[in-house]
């Protein structure tokens, strides 16, 4: 790796060295409003000194709904864009926490990739890049309710990872930030929570861990399905259900969860402190345990996390 990237991205089927992957200025495909993607996380484990992806498999299942959704073609398998992900790793040389990013859009130039209609090509790139984890090191943030509403299944389904989604997220996360909040809290058009700008939601109350339902205007998120399973396997009671806002305010704890937020406590939700304004034991309780499932530290979970192996340096000859 370079001071600023890795050596190589994938690239439609091959290993690009990072400096060669260049797109034309007139494809505008990759101007994002045709694009989906996918965020994956590897995490690196000392003692094993081992490379473990994070739910590989359900990631690039996931991948390949959204390109469905979009009505892009799916050229690649989960298998084959999985194999490709682990190659990239070990040729990057990956010993750190890193962050994956597949990215399909449109390729060719003018307005039929933009509109994705009439069958525009596909093309594929993924790139990795170092992200370390925030996972117990006690950052808890502040958030807001915001004033943008989420985007909903019938204008721009949040349920995949549509690129363009993220413009919802910004305004959100912007305007937060103009007042002076860590991140926004988004509620549907409802005015049911939804999530936050790049994460899911939980909420604790009487020892309960509460989380929106899939059809509340939330991506499927990989992290919160599997904080549910853990939490049940830690013996908490764990329901999917609708949240109203004024649940936020006097709830015992709030956190955010996903791939890139992690598990992210929040001590404060309009100036309403929740719990002690800290991290709740329940959240550092699962946090404990995502830490070591995803890290591999933990066998029970051992089918999720898939390792790199040769991501340890090849000895020269
Ligand atoms: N919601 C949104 C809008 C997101 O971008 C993310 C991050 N991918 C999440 C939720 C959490 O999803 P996951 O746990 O699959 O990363």
């Amino acid at each position: 790796m370079s001071a600023t990237h890795p050596a190589y991205l994938w690239w439609n089927g091959e290993q690009v060295a990072w400096e060669d992957a260049t797109v034309h200025v007139t494809a505008i495909g990759w101007s994002s409003v045709s694009a989906i993607f996918e965020g994956i996380k590897a995490y690196w484990n000392d003692e094993r000194e081992e490379l473990y992806v994070f739910r590989l498999d359900a990631h690039l299942e996931r991948f390949l709904r959204s390109q469905k959704l979009m009505r892009m073609e799916r050229e690649y398998s989960v298998a084959q864009l999985s194999d490709a992900i682990v190659a990239l790793l070990r040729a990057n040389e990956c010993r750190y926490d890193t962050y994956i990013f597949p990215l399909a859009f449109a390729s060719g130039a003018g307005f039929r990739a933009l509109s994705q209609s009439g069958g525009a090509k596909t093309s594929i790139t993924i790139t990795t890049r170092p992200s370390p984890s925030h996972l117990l090191k006690g950052e808890v943030k502040t958030a807001c309710v915001s004033s943008w509403t989420r985007i909903s299944d019938n204008v721009m389904p949040p349920r995949v990872k549509n690129i363009s989604n993220y413009r919802n997220s910004q305004l959100a996360s912007a305007e937060a930030a103009y007042n002076g909040y860590d991140t926004p809290i988004l509620l549907n058009t409802q005015g049911k929570v939804a999530e936050g700008p790049g994460s899911c939601l939980m909420v604790v109350r009487d020892g309960q861990l509460i989380t929106p339902g899939v059809t509340d205007s939330i991506l499927e998120s990989i992290t919160r399905s599997s904080l549910l399973e853990l939490a049940r396997d830690l013996g908490l009671e764990a329901v999917e259900r609708t949240i109203d806002r004024t649940e936020l305010y006097i709830a015992d704890e709030v956190f955010m969860c996903g791939t890139s937020a992690e598990i992210t406590p929040i001590g404060m939700v309009d100036h309403y402190t929740i719990g002690d304004g800290g991290e709740g034991p329940i959240t550092t309780r699962l946090e404990r345990a995502f830490h070591d499932a995803v890290r591999g530290k933990d066998e029970r979970y051992a089918r999720w996390v898939t390792p790199v192996g040769a991501a340890k340096a090849v000895p020269a000859d």
